[in-house]
Parts: structure tokens; sequence; C-alpha cells
């Protein structure tokens, strides 16, 4: 008999699963962390690793995985344009064939699944801020498309066996989240700034910086996977999480120069194919649902995240 939850976190090695791990075995669960290593790294479980609710696997999610659990995050998936625009083909498998996997293990074992979908469901949006009725601008032949028609084929998966086999199903579009554990090569917009600033290396602004992005910090998101997870089976989402504060980049490099107190230059770079001008959440539906909205201001969640970067590179 167990009487602890059973809760698999696939992708649980990377940024985000390794804080839900954190957060699930602090709640008193037995925690199976899934990964493949690909952008993820045991480094950040390895605080974990040895403790008796705690289990790690070497494992790819495009492959079938049987195991005996309850409940099911469902994180794996390279989450950076750089990263997962390497081996694009591998990305879309990872979403479609890993929702399936997960999708089927679900079925079997009756555990309720949680996905960790994306604002890139809504492309580069016409509609500002974004609610989750608004039915997105994507392209689906251009260099993201194989993460945001990957991730958007995992939603409709989602909804399928939620109807034709009734699963309980929570679908999370997170919006951009940042915080300490982001990898220092991750190429996302908050580590690469903060790692140029603590190195006295140029800024480098995509584009002309105007572009905005509403940036939240990992320990609010992670609560409010906690609570999706807890929400009662009729309720599905899809569910917008992030913090609504919005910021160009080039408001995110002062602040950054600001808090790091460096003298970095700003140089500016082409901006990639398809890169979203705008984005922020609209969170009606999350304050509704969840009784939740973030607590952590960009300033203060860049002086966690600046902090741990310090740390990591003076090692
Ligand atoms: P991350 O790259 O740090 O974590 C992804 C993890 O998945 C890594 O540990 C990686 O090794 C693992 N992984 C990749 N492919 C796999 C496979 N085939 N099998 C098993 N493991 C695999 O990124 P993150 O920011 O922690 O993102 C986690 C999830 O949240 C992703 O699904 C991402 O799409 C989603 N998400 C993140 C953000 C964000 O801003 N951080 C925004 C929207 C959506
Ligand atoms: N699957 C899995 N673990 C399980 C059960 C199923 O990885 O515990 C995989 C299985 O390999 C299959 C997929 O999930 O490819 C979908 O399963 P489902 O039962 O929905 O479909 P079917 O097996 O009928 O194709
Ligand atoms: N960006 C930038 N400099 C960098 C990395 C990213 O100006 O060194 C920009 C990028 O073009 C985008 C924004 O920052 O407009 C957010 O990029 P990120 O890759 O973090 O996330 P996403 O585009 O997926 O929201």
């Amino acid at each position: 008999m167990h009487t602890r939850t059973r809760v698999l976190v696939t992708g649980g090695a990377g940024f985000l699963g390794s804080h839900l791990c954190d957060r699930l075995i602090a709640d008193g669960a037995t925690v199976l962390c899934v990964d493949n290593f690909f952008t993820g790294s045991k480094d950040n479980v390895s605080h974990l690793i040895g403790q008796t609710h705690f289990e790690i696997m070497r494992h790819d999610v495009t492959f079938p995985l049987y195991v005996e659990v309850d409940q099911i995050y469902n994180l794996a998936c390279p989450a950076s344009p750089v990263h997962y625009q390497n081996d694009p083909v591998q990305t879309t498998k990872t979403s479609v064939h890993g929702a399936i996997n997960m999708l089927g293990l679900a079925k079997r074992v009756r555990a309720r699944i949680m996905q960790a979908s994306t604002s890139e469901v809504y492309g580069d949006p016409e509609v500002h801020p974004q609610p989750e009725s608004y039915r997105g601008l994507v392209n689906p032949i251009g260099p993201r498309s194989c993460y945001d028609e990957g991730k958007r084929c995992a939603e409709t998966l989602f909804f399928d066996y939620h109807r034709q086999h009734a699963l309980q199903i929570k679908v999370a579009r997170i919006f951009n989240t940042y915080g300490p554990r982001m990898h220092p090569n991750d190429g996302r917009v908050v580590s690469n700034f903060v790692v140029q600033a603590l190195r006295g290396d140029p800024i480098t602004i995509y584009g002309s910086g105007e572009q905005s992005r509403s940036f939240c910090y990992v320990d609010d998101l992670i609560e409010a996977f906690v609570r999706l997870m807890k929400t009662t089976p009729d309720f599905t989402g899809p569910v917008n999480l992030g913090n609504p504060g919005e910021f160009t980049m080039m408001e995110l490099a002062q602040l950054v120069l600001e808090l790091t107190d460096s003298k970095s230059e700003l140089v500016f770079r082409p901006l990639p194919i398809d890169d979203p001008r705008q984005r922020r959440p609209d969170i009606t539906l999350a304050k509704q649902a969840l009784d939740w909205e973030p607590k952590v201001a960009l300033r203060d969640g860049l002086t966690e995240t600046i902090r741990y970067f310090r740390h990591l590179l003076a090692r």
C-alpha cells in the first residue's frame, strides 16, 4: 500500500522540472524524475538524489514508459529557441510522441496529467494581451514551428484523450519564466543578459529591442502548477500562467545592467525569424480558477537570478 502520492515529472532535471521536484518532495510526494538530459542536468536535482522518496531515470519520452503513478507533469521538451531548433524533428517528436506515450500511460494507470504548453501557441499575436480564447497566429513552416506546432498538437492530443477516454487533463499555457537553474548557455533572454552583464561581455539585443515579453519568476509558476493539479476533474484548462508585467528587451537590458552594476555595452543583432513582437498573458482565468497571481516583481526575481549566476560563474 502506498499513502504518498506518486508523481511522475518528465523533464524533471530541467529548469522548471527541478523546481517542481523540490516542491513535490517538500509537499510529501514520492517523485519519479524522468529526463534524457538533453538540456537538463543531474546537477539541478543532485541535492535530491539519495533521498528515499526521490528517484531519477534516464529515459526519452518519445519511447513508451511503463511505471505506476498517480499524477504526471509532462514537462519534457527543450524550451529555448536555440535548443529546440538544434534538432527540430526531435523537438516535434518529443512534443507529439511524448504526449501520446504519457497520455497512454495516464490512461492505463488512470493518472491525472498536466501538460506544460506554452504562450507560443499564440504565435506572433494580434490580440493583446492574450486570453485563452485567442487562437493564435502561428507560422506552420518556419524555424519556430517545430516547437509551436508540436505544442499545439500536444494540446489537441490532451483534449482528445479527455473526450475519448475521459482522462483528467490539465493544460497550462506557460509564458516566459525565469530564475535560478536556467542553463547559462540556454540562449534565452534573461540568462543571456545576466551572464553577459556579469562577465562584462556585450549585451546582445536582437532587433531594435522594442519587442516585449512578460516575465514570471519560477516560484510563482510552480505554485500555479501545484494549484492546477488540485483543481476539480472538470477543470481542464487551457489556462494561461504568467506574470502580466510587460517589458521591452531594452527595458530588461537596462534593469539587468542596473542590478548587476555592470558596464557592459549594448550591441544589436538581427531579429530571429518569426520572433513575436509582443506577449502578455491575460490571467483572469488563472485568478478565478486557481485563486492565484504572481507575487514576485521582475526586479526581485532578477536579483535572485543574478545571485545564482554569480555563484555559478565563480565556480
Ligand atoms: P528545460 O530545457 O530546462 O527543461 C526541459 C527538460 O526536458 C530538460 O531537462 C530536457 O533534458 C528534457 N527533455 C527534452 N527532451 C526530452 C525527451 N525527449 N525525453 C525526456 N526528457 C527530455 O526547459 P524549461 O524551461 O524547464 O521548460 C520545461 C517545460 O516548460 C517545457 O515543456 C517547455 O516547453 C515549457 N515551457 C517553459 C517556458 C519557460 O519560460 N521556461 C515557457 C513555456 C513553456
Ligand atoms: N504507453 C506507455 N505506457 C503505458 C501505456 C501506454 O508508454 O503505460 C504508450 C504506448 O506505447 C502507446 C501510447 O502510449 O504507444 C498510447 O497508448 P494508448 O493506449 O492510448 O494507445 P494504443 O496502445 O492503443 O496505441
Ligand atoms: N533576445 C534578445 N537577446 C538575446 C536573447 C533573446 O534580444 O540574447 C530576445 C528575443 O529575440 C525575443 C526575446 O528576447 O524577442 C525573448 O527571447 P527568448 O528566447 O528568451 O524567449 P521567446 O522568444 O521564446 O519568448
